[in-house]
């Protein structure tokens, strides 16, 4: 866990997706309130539609769905909403909508962060879930494992401290830029190039020591 003071910043639990992708990313959205239009219109319109495409079939089963619930956990102060619990025999199970297809594990921290939040508000043990991929119309389960809940741990604490020091993090500028919604916003490249040319402009007007061989 962080410091007493960054004990006290609350960390959205949508963050943690975002960090895992990006730390730069998670802090144009939540630091600087960047984001792409395009995605959130569609995503807001998709809003009402996605409970129910996630769950199709669990109230058919007998199955209480509970929809659209508010999430806390005052252990980690984390706050957030899941699309859908369904409240199992075996324990709940998180269920999130997600509008594109599966890419990589960051969802799962997101989903992990849900659970631990049921855990300490239910006081029952939640082992698994599930995405749902509008694109493909599937399900992915995830199994809440030693691993993935210190992987979200860790997520949960780097946020913490990147809201409590509020610094935006270094642009990485790697193969996950391309594909990024914040790139226009980002511009990684011409970051990176500037924080270079800084590191440059450093070098150049460093006062040489005394007793410099080169001097
Ligand atoms: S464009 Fe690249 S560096 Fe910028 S937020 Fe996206 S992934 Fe991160």
């Amino acid at each position: 866990m962080g410091t007493t003071l960054d004990a006290e910043v609350e960390v959205p639990i949508s963050a943690l997706e975002h960090w895992s992708y990006c730390p730069r990313q998670c802090g144009l959205i939540h630091l600087e309130q960047t984001f792409d239009e395009n995605l959130y219109t569609i995503r807001g319109r998709l809003a009402h539609e996605r409970v129910d495409a996630a769950a199709p079939t669990a109230e058919a089963a007998g199955i209480r769905v509970l929809r659209a619930v508010t999430l806390w956990s005052e252990r980690r102060a984390l706050r957030g909403k899941a699309d859908v619990i369904e409240m199992r025999p075996d324990g709940p199970y998180p269920v999130e909508y997600k509008v594109g297809r599966r890419g990589g594990l960051h969802a799962d921290l997101q989903l992990c962060a849900q659970a631990l939040c049921l855990e300490e508000m239910l006081g029952a043990s939640v082992v698994r879930g599930a995405l749902f991929y509008a694109a493909t119309r599937r399900r992915h389960e995830v199994v809440f494992d030693r691993q993935l809940r210190a992987r979200t741990e860790d997520a949960i604490e780097g946020v913490r401290t990147m809201l409590a020091t509020q610094s935006l993090p270094p642009a990485p500028n790697d193969r996950r830029c391309p594909k990024c919604s914040l790139l226009d916003s980002c511009l990684p490249s011409v970051v990176t190039a500037r924080d270079r040319l800084r590191g440059l402009q450093g070098s150049l007007f460093r006062p040489l020591e005394l007793g410099d061989p080169d001097a």
